[in-house]
């Protein structure tokens, strides 16, 4: 029997308990891994040691797996009618709305965003997921084919089957919540992976998804780090299909290990380098807000960051102030203080990746215009950083440093921008600002991206889908387009009389 964590949260925000199960979740139980092994999860505000989670073997994603095909094949998959998922999902929904600061106080805790946004964006789009999809659980359906007179054909969308699901640590429960949605509301059983740095959330919901009264075996967790069992999970060969977000470099693996193994089906969300052009015409206070929430929110730690600042030459000194005086006034500090607009990031890794960022951009010979360094001295807190006087091929230009570091770049006109936005290996996200609609969406037309938006920022909805061009991704998250990632089509033709 795995361990028990219990966190009495005392801070200004939030005052409760937590209390759950620290085991892996197989066949709707608690357990221990099999070589009864733990992971530290750590807090990134001093450091310190939260509690310890079981560790998954390979070994344990074969009982996950075995367990999940046990229910697809007698009480989840084609078991179930459209209208009960549609329940347990609505159900699971509710149940998340009751407890949502805790999920929220524990998404604070374990990956150091700030008990508001988790409260105002993670838990609540996660609620709205998961209600979204509750709502499509009934209303997957096939087509008629007209053939000829003698014939019927159709097509049914049928759930894969089992699915593997591997997330990072920057959203854990939302990620988590984009999988699970659209994957139980077409009858899929899963078999998830949540990152080793930020599992707490995810086993918190296991228990919600218990619950609910989903069937044991229709989600599975297993906690554990990417080389052992998310590897074990993309080159398994009775998973139907892995669906992963995370960094291009281990995407690249996953679509390498299902090659290599039973040929699954895949869904890659990948990084990104997002450009956020602001044209001399642009609304320049408003510009300047959501050029921060684009790259400061999160910590910097998201896939859509709006990474690459690019200001017409108009403007560009005023914009440089403006955003720099913004920037300033951001406040970096505890996650639970009701003031503070970025916590510390998620772990000793990261930190030390993006200090590393910050010190090829000046060897490079990039300004270091404001921040670049550390915030206080416990955690792992950075302050909020502005490159200038970049060139095109330094890395702080090119590569997703993925932490609160952005650099501002000067363009003369349209050509000049759009050649530069689109000139890096991702194309997952861009913004553009103007008052001029025509030039707006024009530049957003030409823009290599999954999603552009047009004065504003990191905007995502449950309806609305998410993915990336180029190495961003393939196939998309949210909307009715993620309902494609977890059906299967089948053609059935019916002879109504047709003699050989
Ligand atoms: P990561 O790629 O290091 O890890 C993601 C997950 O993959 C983790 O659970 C990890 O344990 C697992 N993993 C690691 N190696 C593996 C392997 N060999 N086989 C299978 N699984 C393995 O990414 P991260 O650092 O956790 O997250 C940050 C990255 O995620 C960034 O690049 C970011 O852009 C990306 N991201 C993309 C989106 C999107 O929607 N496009 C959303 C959020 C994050």
């Amino acid at each position: 029997m795995a361990q028990v964590f219990t966190y009495e949260f005392n801070t200004p925000v939030y005052k409760g308990k937590t209390s759950f199960n620290t085991g892996l979740y197989i066949n709707g139980k608690f357990v221990e891994g099999s070589n009864k092994t733990t992971i530290d999860v750590i807090n990134p505000a001093n450091g310190k040691l939260i509690t310890q989670i079981a560790e998954a073997t390979p070994k344990d994603v074969d009982i996950a797996v075995d367990a999940a095909h046990k229910a697809f094949e007698t009480t989840w998959g084609l078991n179930v009618g459209g209208a009960e998922r549609s329940r347990l999902l609505t159900k699971l929904a509710l149940l998340m709305e009751e407890h949502q600061k805790e999920l929220a106080a524990i998404e604070a805790l374990d990956n150091g965003k700030t008990f508001n946004w988790a409260m105002d964006l993670d838990t609540t789009f996660a609620i709205d997921t998961i209600r979204y999809y509750a709502g499509w659980a009934d209303k997957i359906h096939g087509q008629v084919q007209e053939t000829d007179e003698k014939k019927l054909s159709y097509t049914r969308h049928e759930p894969i089957g089992v699915v593997g699901q591997i997330i990072p640590w920057n959203f854990p429960l939302l990620m988590m919540s984009w999988k699970i949605g659209p994957a139980l509301a077409t009858g899929n059983c899963i078999v998830m992976k949540p990152s080793e740095f930020t599992p707490l959330s995810a086993i918190r919901m296991c228990e919600l998804i218990d619950r609910a009264g989903f069937p044991p075996g229709t989600v599975n967790l297993v906690t554990g780090y990417g080389n052992t069992v998310g590897s074990a999970i993309s080159s398994h060969m009775k998973i139907d299909k892995v669906a992963f977000t995370g960094s291009t470099l281990v995407g690249r693996k996953i679509m390498e290990a299902a090659a290599k193994s039973n040929l699954k089906d895949i869904t890659l969300e990948l990084g990104g380098k997002s450009p956020n052009i602001i044209y001399n015409d642009a609304d320049l206070d408003q510009a300047v807000e959501w050029a921060a929430h684009g790259i400061y929110w999160n910590h910097g730690q998201a896939c859509s960051a709006g990474s690459r600042i690019f200001v017409q030459s108009g403007i560009y000194d005023q914009f440089l102030e403006k955003f720099t005086e913004k920037s300033r006034s951001l406040k970096v500090g505890d996650p639970f203080d009701v003031d503070s607009y970025q916590g510390p990031q998620v772990s000793k890794n990261q930190y030390d990746r993006i200090m590393d960022y910050i010190q090829s951009g000046k060897d490079e010979g990039a300004t270091v215009h404001l921040g670049g360094d550390r915030n206080g001295t416990e955690g792992y807190y950075i302050n909020p950083t502005i490159f200038t006087n970049t060139t095109p091929d330094m890395k702080i230009v090119q590569e997703e440093i993925f932490g609160p570091v952005g650099v501002v770049i000067k363009f003369e006109d349209e050509d000049d921008v759009i050649r530069q936005a689109n000139d890096t290996v991702f194309g997952l996200a861009a913004a553009v600002f103007s008052q001029n609609i025509t030039r707006a969406l024009n530049t957003a037309h030409r823009l290599k991206a999954g999603t552009a938006w047009v004065n504003c920022v990191n905007q995502l909805h449950a309806n609305v889908p998410f993915g990336g061009f180029k190495q961003s991704g393939i196939g998309r998250e949210l909307g009715e387009y993620a309902l494609h990632n977890y059906t299967a089509v089948k053609s059935v033709q019916v002879n109504l009389g047709h003699i050989m």
